[in-house]
Parts: C-alpha cells; sequence; structure tokens
C-alpha cells in the first residue's frame, strides 16, 4: 500500500513520488489551501494541499485513515520545523484518498499533553497509543521483553511454559483467584514457583519463563496490578544465593545496556536517562534497620521493609553509591514461605533477597531448601502439611540438587526503567480490582 513511511522522509527523497498512509493527526483548511499532518508509527510529516484537494477535504476529521499519494519537497530553510523529524521536507499531494472516516467527538484528547486522565485513556487505550509518547513506553516494553529472552538464552537457560491452571497453590501466601473446574475448583497461577524448581530438578538445569502471573490482591497502590508478566528463572547447583544475584546483575548490565543502545529515540522523547550499574550493592536487612532507625523510621526484626521504607533505603544508597539498583538480603524468616533456605547460623532469617530499583521492589530471590526433611520441617513451622501435596513433594525425592531462582515483574522493570509513576502506565491493558475491560 505504501511506498515509505512519513518518519523516514528527509531530504534524499526529495523530488521522489511517495505513497503515504495513516491517520490524519490534525488537518487546516485555511482560505484556498489547506495542510494536513499525516502520521503512522514511523512519525509525523505535512502534506500540502492544493485549493481542489482541500476543498474536496474540508469535512476531514482528525484521526481518519487516508492514503496520500504526492511529490516530497524540501521546506525553504526558514520554515523548517525542527520539533519534527520530517520537518525539512513536505508532501505535495496528488491525491488524498479516505479509506475510513472517523467519527467526532473523540472520547480522549489524543495530543501529547493530553488533559485526559488515566482512567479514561484506559476506557480507551487503543485511542491513548496513537499518542507518540505511549507508542514509546510500549516499543520500549517490547524491546525490554525480546531482550530479557536474549539474556536467558544467551546464558544458557532453557524456556519453559507452565500450566495457569493449577490445583491450589503451595505458594506465597498471595492471593489466588479460584474457578470453577468441571466440578472442582482450580486456582489461576499466582507464581511459576513449583514448576520452575520441578524442571531444574528434572535434569533442565536453569530454565525461565515468561508468563502471565495472576494475583487477587485487592491492593489499590500503583505498584499492583491483579494479572502481570512474570519474568521468572530458576537455577541447580548453586553455591548459595550469591550465585543467583550474580545473574540478576549481569541481566540488568545487559538489559540496561541494550535498551540505550536500541531505544535512544524513544528514551530521549520520554526525558529518561538510563545508567548502566556496575556492582549492585548488597545491604542485609539488619543494616537497613540500622539506616532506617538513623532517619527516624524503625523497622521491627521480624518486618519486611514497607513501600516507604523501599524508597528511604533507595535514596540512601543513591546518595552514596550513586546505584539505582539495591540487593536487600537476609529477609526475616516470619515474612518468607517455607521453601526459603535458612542459613545454619542464623534460622531467624532466610537466604533470600530483594532487588529495588528506584526505590520499588522489582524482585525477589532466594536459594531454596532442597532437603526434603528440612522442608517438610519448615512447612511445618507455617502450619502446612506437605504430605498434603504428594506431587509437590515427589519433586524432592529423586535426585535434588542445591537450586534457587527469582520472580521479576516485566511491568514493575519497565515503569521503573521508565519512571511512569503508576504500573498501569507500562501495561497496555491493565487489570485490577476495579477493572475488568477493555
Ligand atoms: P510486593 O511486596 O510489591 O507486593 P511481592 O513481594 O508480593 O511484591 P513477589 O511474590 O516477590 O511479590 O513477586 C515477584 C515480583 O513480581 C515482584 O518483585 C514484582 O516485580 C512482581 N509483582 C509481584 N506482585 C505484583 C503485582 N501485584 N503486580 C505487578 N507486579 C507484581
Ligand atoms: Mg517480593
Amino acid at each position: 500500500m505504501r511506498t515509505h513511511h512519513c518518519g523516514d522522509l528527509n531530504a534524499s527523497v526529495s523530488g521522489k513520488e511517495v505513497v503515504l498512509a495513516g491517520w490524519v493527526d490534525t488537518v487546516r483548511i485555511s482560505g484556498k489551501i489547506g495542510f494536513l499532518l499525516l502520521r503512522d508509527r514511523s512519525g509525523i510529516v505535512q502534506v500540502f494541499l492544493d485549493k481542489k484537494l482541500a476543498e474536496a477535504n474540508q469535512y476531514l476529521k482528525p484521526q481518519s485513515v487516508v492514503l496520500v499519494k504526492g511529490l516530497v519537497n524540501k521546506r525553504p530553510e526558514n520554515q523548517v520545523k525542527k520539533e519534527m523529524k520530517t520537518g525539512a521536507v513536505e508532501v505535495a499531494a496528488a491525491s488524498v484518498e479516505v479509506l475510513n472516516m472517523a467519527e467526532t467527538p473523540l472520547p480522549i484528547e489524543i495530543a501529547e499533553e493530553t488533559t485526559t486522565g488515566l482512567d479514561k485513556r484506559l476506557d480507551y487505550r487503543f485511542l491513548d497509543v496513537r499518542r507518540q509518547r505511549v507508542t514509546d513506553i510500549f516499543t520500549v516494553r517490547s524491546k525490554i521483553y525480546s531482550t530479557t529472552v536474549a539474556f536467558f538464552e544467551k546464558e544458557g537457560f532453557i524456556n519453559i511454559q507452565t500450566p495457569k491452571l493449577t490445583a491450589s497453590g503451595v505458594e506465597s501466601g498471595a492471593e489466588e483467584f479460584k474457578i470453577p473446574y468441571f466440578g472442582k475448583t482450580a486456582s489461576l497461577a499466582q507464581s511459576p514457583q513449583i514448576y520452575k524448581q520441578m524442571f531444574v530438578v528434572s535434569g533442565l538445569e536453569k530454565v525461565y519463563e515468561l508468563g502471565t502471573v495472576f494475583r487477587a490482591e485487592k491492593s489499590h497502590t500503583t505498584r499492583h496490578l491483579t494479572e502481570f508478566t512474570g519474568v521468572d528463572f530458576e537455577m541447580g547447583f548453586i553455591r548459595d544465593e550469591h550465585d543467583v544475584m550474580t545473574i540478576v546483575e549481569k541481566y540488568f548490565v545487559y538489559l540496561i545496556t541494550e535498551i540505550k543502545k536500541s531505544c535512544r529515540e524513544e528514551l530521549a522523547r520520554l526525558g529518561v536517562d538510563l545508567h548502566v550499574p556496575k556492582t549492585i550493592p548488597k545491604l542485609s536487612m539488619h543494616e537497613a534497620r540500622n539506616i532506617l532507625k538513623k532517619l527516624g523510621k524503625i523497622v521491627p526484626e521480624n518486618e519486611d521493609l514497607d513501600a516507604d521504607g523501599e524508597k528511604m533505603i533507595a535514596h540512601y544508597i543513591k546518595e552514596k553509591l550513586q546505584s539505582d539498583f539495591v540487593f536487600m538480603l537476609d529477609y526475616p524468616w516470619e515474612k518468607r514461605p517455607f521453601y526459603h533456605m535458612r542459613p545454619e547460623k542464623d534460622k531467624k532469617v532466610t537466604k533470600s533477597f530483594d532487588l529495588v530499583y528506584n526505590g520499588v521492589e522489582i524482585a525477589t530471590g532466594a536459594q531454596r531448601e532442597h532437603r526434603l526433611q528440612v522442608l517438610e520441617a519448615q512447612a511445618m513451622e507455617k502450619g502446612i502439611d506437605l504430605t498434603l501435596m504428594p506431587f509437590y513433594r515427589d519433586i524432592f525425592r529423586y535426585g535434588c540438587p542445591p537450586h534457587g531462582g527469582v520472580g521479576l515483574g516485566l511491568d514493575r522493570i519497565t515503569e521503573q526503567m521508565l519512571q511512569l509513576g503508576n504500573i498501569r502506565e507500562a501495561i497496555l491493558l491493565p487489570r485490577d480490582p476495579e477493572r475488568l475491560t477493555p
């Protein structure tokens, strides 16, 4: 249909006939001539309409889809629009064919500085995406996804897809969505935890999955969704949880280097300056508590860091060590699931960690307890009887290597990388307790 994309036109094609197609961004008919700004995914170009075409298109509505044939002309130097990528040229239209007329009025304001609120924008997300900023966010997200896959493949992890329809979970205590299942009740997977351990043990040794995670969390925060994309990996034959952290660190060095390189224009338009981490600092919860105490915040021994505590620590680390990332170590046993391993010397903590990026948790990982007897005892302490979950228990019976892994959130990574302020900005169609449509 097209010979060129709008954003690709520059002085080197001037004098050429082109065929363009896209959406009408704005149309101005004044007196005897007209201009329309034509937009496709690549950018915007100005199209000049002579008297005949201006008259014929005087009722053309913004956001209509048109096919334009015309001649590319260099603009006189004093008319060059610097703010437009294609500012050095315009297209003198020979014909404008309306492929589909848009209705008016539009339900949201499709402008870079839109006045439409987030909720309404999400109601009409497909129109919201027509804004450059939103297209840029999802272009970066797509690159984060593909770079993540590339990283784990490069590191020798094997991709797995695990069931999302499950029997009731043994996992994290996060709320499950229960659904009817042929006379029984199934749960939507709130983590691939069991399965990723299962396939390390199976002999695949190192596995990863990018998959949907469901959590019936009735929280109304800027960091929780009820459906999100988990980035999970698990690896066998580790010495301890630090081997797992090494992979996480390597991943973020690779990811941010790659995004900086391949999304330069998007990042510039979004006003985001990314820093590739060197080594990610590690801070024990004990140290974190002391730092917070000095800052006037008391976190009891058996407590997690709350969102506020994470922010304060992140700020402290940024000031002291200029790092956007920090690993938090040794989370209290009371707050961690039964399958996190505990160090021999201190049973009150776990060999687990969180990764905080720009002040928000984006990952939790740990060495897992692989010795069945210890695991059973730990489960009992948490009031869980593993003999009631034979298929889970079996994983540890027939040769289970020491292993560990991490759960990250793709939506959170995107949000924190681009500093979007709300996780709903980082996912096309968010699901939360109030939203099931579109
Ligand atoms: P939080 O403390 O923020 O509620 P969590 O500790 O319950 O998170 P984990 O079970 O550790 O979450 O999940 C691993 C990762 O998955 C998190 O670090 C985060 O990146 C992502 N994640 C967890 N819950 C959500 C959610 N409701 N919405 C979006 N991402 C999530
Ligand atoms: Mg966590």
